[in-house]
């Protein structure tokens, strides 16, 4: 499978990433979301990331120009879809909700790969939408997207291997590092860090130690680049609460449990980072 046309559904904080990135490796990008607005709001995030990266010079100027020459946007599905190699959905975190866009998208681009940028949930289930789910795969990208090199390449049971080379080619493309997990609730990278946020956020709890000095013993002792509470921060306390929920029923591993100091912060809108107080304050 030769991969030249990628359409990303969601011009969201992921959709815009991977949108530049898919570009900046040559290939034919179609940015897609509900509403006109949506779809500026991200193709001038995706040319601001860019400029950025020829201000600092980490990025060729003439790569950057040729790089937004290669997007565009609309919130015309069928524009977006017809005639595409690779669909990635990159909407809000409901199944339903991939599950209904991608049979949509299928009716345009019969033959395309469905990729779903899902942090946890199933792949097989996202599949159900479309009538050729050996098709669909999972592509987690990382944020910041032009600059976290792992690509997580989800494959459910039905995945064609074939598809899962294509999307090998495409990550290695884009200069991402791929993994390939099965599809188990939270892969290999939301099940691992989520369980040890909820671990930490348990100490706090339990008066072990300041958050401070919890996260500097996995940044020193572990040699973590980031400790799990300000990375909790970082993702959203609300966002890992939702995650560890879905991980506690689906694992049934009450190690994912939210604690009590979870809940009693996203009650208080202590969400972390956006929210401007978490674990830290923020400015
Ligand atoms: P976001 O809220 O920033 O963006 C979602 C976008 O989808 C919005 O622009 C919204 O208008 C659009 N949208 C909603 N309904 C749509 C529809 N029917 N058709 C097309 N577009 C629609 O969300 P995000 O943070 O980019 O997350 C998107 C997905 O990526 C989620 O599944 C999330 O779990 C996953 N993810 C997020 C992160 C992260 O750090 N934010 C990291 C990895 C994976």
């Amino acid at each position: 499978m030769d991969l030249k046309t990628v359409t990303v559904l969601g011009a969201g904080t992921m959709g815009h990433g991977i949108a530049q990135v898919s570009a900046m490796a040559g290939l034919d990008v179609r940015l897609y979301d509900i509403q006109e607005s949506f779809v500026d709001a991200g193709l001038t995030k995706l040319c601001a990331n860019l400029d950025k990266g020829v201000a600092r010079g980490k990025v060729d100027a003439e790569l950057a120009e040729a790089s937004k020459g290669r997007v565009s946007g609309t919130a015309d599905l069928k524009t977006a879809c017809v005639d595409s190699d690779l669909v990635i959905e990159a909407v809000p975190e409901k199944l339903e909700l991939k599950q209904q866009l991608f049979a949509q998208a299928e009716s345009f681009a019969p033959y395309a790969i469905y990729a779903t940028n899902t942090s946890s949930l199933s792949i097989a289930k996202i599949a159900l939408g479309v009538t050729a789910p050996e098709r669909v795969i999972g592509l987690h990208f990382f944020n910041p997207v032009h600059i976290m090199k792992l690509l997580e390449i989800v494959v459910h049971d039905e995945t064609d291997p074939a598809v899962l080379e294509a999307c090998q080619a495409y990550g290695a493309a884009l200069g991402k590092e791929c993994i390939t997990v099965r599809d188990f609730p939270g892969f290999a990278t939301s099940r691992l860090g989520v369980c040890l946020g909820m671990e930490a956020i348990r100490m706090v709890e339990q008066g072990v130690a300041s958050a401070e000095d919890i996260d500097t013993a996995m940044v020193l002792g572990y040699r973590h680049p980031i400790g799990p509470l300000k990375l909790s921060d970082l993702v959203g306390i609300d966002v890992r609460m939702h995650i560890g929920e879905y991980l506690a029923e689906e694992l049934d591993n009450p190690a994912f449990r939210p604690p009590e100091l979870m809940k009693q912060m996203v009650a208080e809108g202590r969400l972390g980072k956006k929210a401007g107080r978490g674990f830290y304050e923020y400015e």
